[in-house]
């Protein structure tokens, strides 16, 4: 389609939202970024065909009900932690990317894989499905800012930097489960290996018994923590890899005494927390805990108490006795419902201004609502379809880290 823009993270790119007969096979689907009001020559993933119910209809809930129960055993919702309410309602399983797609492929009998998350999610839900299984993004506009910060090419263009500075041999990629199909393949192909945020630390360690170091995708605060606070590693022997510098702004000889290359990548959500807001919150809770996710920042995590994954965060809080004190640092959604689920302990958002995550907020009832009723009236929607290549040698970095010791079962 002429003056369509690329979908992040390099994948091809294709109408959103279009309505396709069930079975036949759809072109490949643009990531749209936000904010761009009316365009719809590059609003493509925010335009819903058919009719987009009013937020404000009080029928919504009863239509997804009846939606949900004329799909039965055909469809399975898979809603994340950060989703809203609203939608996790009428979710079948709830849990981290990871545990989302290993339960989509569980569920073979189920033809139409409903994901409630966002488009790296639903992608490898796509992989790890089988091909019968088709998977549906109720809005395309629910991208991952993170993941966007690693597109296929400037991925390529640093590969081939440290080639010509003779490391591409001996650095080992290693992609976060929070980035693109197109990056996961990318370190299939090159001998390398996924990570979640609560394996980092195995798969940096697979990584270094073959490499002599590490070029960390996408999230900088993830390598960093693990590479510090889990390998053992100094931060001197960490470098940031900005892909929008010549030569991703180190100099070879950086390059080549590193043991950590860090893409100059960040969660918008847990990025914005900070060593002043762990300050703050101990000040104004006197024997407050402070638990924290890995994508914060260094100094947010070496300032906690507690550092882990969303599940760790989830488990941490069952397992807090009645009348202790928390200061949770990850979405807010998750944040508000897990004060609800203890009301008998005191649970608080580390930052004092709202933080949700805005493309995960992008799936909202109304969105549900209209993928779900369009399945039932025959129509696919949104569906999210990761090309073979690309889903090859991405499942061979995904396997790779299933294959790591105790990884079957980990979170992320
Ligand atoms: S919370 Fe961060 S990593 Fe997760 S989807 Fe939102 S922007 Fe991406």
């Amino acid at each position: 389609m002429p003056g369509q823009p690329p979908a992040p993270g390099g994948a091809p790119a294709a109408p959103a939202g279009a309505e396709l007969p069930l079975g036949v096979a759809p072109s490949p689907l643009a990531l749209l970024l936000l904010g761009r009001d009316r365009d719809l020559a590059s609003e493509r993933g925010v335009d819903c065909p058919g009719d987009l119910p009013a937020a404000s209809d009080p029928a919504l809930a009863d239509r997804a009900r009846r939606a949900r129960a004329a799909l039965g055993d055909r469809a399975f919702v898979l809603g994340h932690h950060y989703q809203r309410d609203e939608v996790i309602e009428f979710a079948d399983v709830t849990g981290d990317s990871f545990k989302l797609a290993q339960q989509a492929a569980a569920r073979p009998e189920a033809e139409y894989v409903v994901f409630c998350g966002v488009h790296f999610m639903a992608e490898s839900a796509d992989i790890l499905t089988s091909p019968s299984q088709q998977v549906v993004l109720p809005d395309l506009a629910a991208g991952c800012s993170m993941a966007d910060m690693a597109a296929l090419g400037q991925v390529e263009d640093a590969w081939e930097v440290l080639a010509e500075a003779g490391l591409a041999d001996s650095t080992v990629p290693v992609a976060y489960m929070n980035s693109s199909a197109a990056i996961k393949a990318f370190t299939g192909r090159n001998g390398g290996t996924i990570c979640t945020s609560s394996n980092a630390d195995r798969s940096l360690r697979w990584a270094f018994e073959r490499g002599e170091r590490v070029l960390f995708l996408p999230d900088q605060h993830l390598g960093r923590n693990t590479a510090v606070l889990q390998l053992g590693l100094s931060l001197e022997d960490c470098v940031v890899y900005n892909p929008h510098k010549p030569g991703g702004g180190v100099t070879v000889e950086q390059l080549r005494a590193a043991k950590m290359i860090l893409w100059r990548g960040h969660c918008s959500v847990h990025g914005r927390f900070s060593k002043d807001n762990v300050d703050d919150v101990r000040a104004r809770i006197p024997g407050v805990n402070v638990l924290v996710h890995p994508e914060c920042r260094f100094d947010v995590v070496t300032a906690a108490d507690s550092v882990g994954s969303t599940e760790h965060i989830i488990r941490t809080l069952e397992a807090a006795p009645a009348g202790s004190s928390w200061a949770v640092g990850t979405e807010l959604n998750l944040v508000s419902r897990l004060a609800k689920a203890h009301p008998d302990k005191q649970i608080v958002f580390l930052d004092k201004t709202v933080c949700y995550c805005s493309t995960m907020n992008r799936i909202d009832l109304p969105h549900l609502v209209w993928a779900l009723e369009s399945l039932v009236e025959g129509r696919m929607v949104n569906r999210i379809v990761v090309d073979g290549d690309t889903a090859h040698w991405a499942k061979v970095a995904l396997e790779r880290m299933l294959a790591l010791p105790g990884s079957g079962t980990t979170r992320g």
